[in-house]
């Protein structure tokens, strides 16, 4: 595939550089064409005249040609304007320093590095044009005629307010871009900070979203309770909790007695309507830090972190006694239930969560062979 060479595919010179070569090229001309003017009657030698030439018209293209190949154009345009400043000071030494003529220079140079560089650029043309005008009269000796003639004043005056013009039109249009760039960057930073709104927006419906599925994720979604898998992980915690603390705790297993009979007498749906009520009232019974879960299909477990045995057993009695004497009504009927209850503490019936729901079951086990309806430990 043809790769264009990135050495030859140059891009094009940066705005400054442009603009200072038609402002230099016009403005050396002008002064190419003061001197012209100022000398016309003279007669001067070929190598004054090819200097002029050389300073005033050849420079600006040969800078030009030389700055946009430099690898920072617009660092090497900047370091040009000394060089002008230099030129011109030669420029207005080896014709004598006319007065109007070196003022136009000067005061066209100093604005032009004021312009671009501040302080730096008043210090440095202060410098420049001097030294420039030094070197002259070393090359060519000291010579100072300073009168000029009306016509050459007022050439002069022309063109300094023309080229000062000029400047000023280059700082308002900079300084009309800057608004505009600013104005487009306000536009641009509400813009992002709305999108950053709506993108905070909508993370927060994601957090929320994550926290719906989370829960949903540990509930049964019959009784909204919460599920085994949730119990898994938190029976491991809270026994870990409760040993370090010195605490009790304790687990209630419950099953509803003859339930099948229920779902077979009056159907699925009237065993539903008893699995609710269960539900509801383990979740009345249940404290803060109580976790209520369905454990199975028509089994249930109340996990009470710190609550010594003693008071298990008084609130598993309390529940069974409850839900003994809740009237479910279903249709025409009003249907009973009992559950049976097999209750495991720690450090009384086990150390681990296997172990306490093994002691837990057991108890239930007994309690069904007992002839249910009862709470065993
Ligand atoms: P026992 O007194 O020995 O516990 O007898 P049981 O009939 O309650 O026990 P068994 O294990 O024989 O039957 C449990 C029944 O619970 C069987 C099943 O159809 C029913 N069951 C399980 N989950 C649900 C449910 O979500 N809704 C309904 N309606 N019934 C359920
Ligand atoms: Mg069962
Ligand atoms: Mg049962």
């Amino acid at each position: 595939m043809f790769e264009p060479d990135s050495a030859v595919v140059r891009p094009r010179e940066p705005w400054l550089v442009r603009m200072h070569y038609r402002m230099r090229t016009v403005a050396f001309a002008m002064m190419f064409g003061v001197i012209a003017l100022h000398v016309g009657g003279d007669t001067k030698s070929p190598g004054f005249w090819g200097l002029m030439i050389l300073l005033f018209l050849v420079y600006p293209h040969a800078q030009y040609l030389r700055t946009r190949r430099l690898d920072d154009p617009t660092a090497g345009e900047l370091r040009n304007l000394r060089t002008d400043s230099v030129f011109l000071g030669m420029g207005v030494a080896t014709v004598g320093f006319p007065v109007w003529i070196t003022f136009a220079g000067l005061l066209g140079t100093l604005s032009n590095n004021t312009a671009n560089k501040g302080w730096t650029g008043i210090v440095e043309t202060l410098v420049a044009f001097p030294g420039g005008a030094l070197l002259a009269c070393l090359l060519w000796g000291f010579n100072f005629q300073p009168a000029t003639d009306w016509v050459t004043t007022l050439c002069c005056i022309a063109g300094l307010t023309f080229y000062l013009t000029a400047l000023g039109q280059v700082a308002f249009t900079r300084i009309q871009r800057l608004r505009m760039t600013r104005e487009a960057l306000q536009v641009r930073e509400r813009e992002l900070m709305d999108v950053n709104d709506a993108l905070h927006k909508n993370l927060r419906e994601i957090d929320e979203l994550q926290e719906q599925l989370r829960e949903q994720a540990n509930r049964d979604p019959l009784t909204g309770l919460y599920n085994r898998r949730y119990l898994d992980s938190t029976l491991e915690r809270e026994l870990s909790r409760c040993k370090r603390d010195g605490h009790s705790l304790a687990l209630i297993l419950i099953d509803i007695d003859h339930f099948k009979q229920v779902n077979d007498t009056y159907g699925h749906q009237a065993g539903d309507e008893i699995l609710l009520r269960l539900s509801a009232l383990l979740g009345s019974m249940a404290r803060a830090g109580d976790v209520a879960c369905r454990y199975g299909g028509e089994e249930f477990l109340l996990l009470m972190p710190t609550m010594p045995l003693i008071s298990a057993q008084e609130r598993a009695e309390a529940l069974r006694l409850s839900f003994g004497n809740l009237d479910v009504p279903f249709g025409d009927f009003r249907l009973r239930a009992t559950v049976s209850i097999g209750i495991a503490a720690y450090p009384g019936h086990g150390t681990s969560s296997d172990e306490l729901i093994r002691h837990a079951d057991t108890a239930l086990y007994r309690a069904k062979r007992l002839g249910r309806n009862r709470v065993e430990l």
